[in-house]
């Protein structure tokens, strides 16, 4: 299970990097930089760690609506 959680953790974010900046606030919007590849994370200081994709969660849900709607004809 924690295995899985590590996986769908990486897949969220989409960068197995260890050197990340501190946030940075630019207007509205604070987010952490991989200092390795350049990727962006929007910031949450609600949970005091970066948010998942937007897009990534859309998909997410998406893949998890399936088998329910697969049920449901069933
Ligand atoms: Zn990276």
């Amino acid at each position: 299970m924690i295995g899985f959680i590590v996986w769908l953790w990486n897949w969220l974010f989409g960068c197995h990097h260890e050197h990340i900046s501190w946030p940075i606030t630019l207007g509205n919007r604070t987010y952490e930089v991989c200092c390795d590849c350049g990727a962006e994370f929007d910031y949450s200081w609600e949970i005091m760690a970066p948010k998942p994709p937007v897009t990534s969660a859309a998909a997410l849900s998406r893949v998890t609506d399936v088998p329910i709607q697969h049920a449901r004809r069933a």
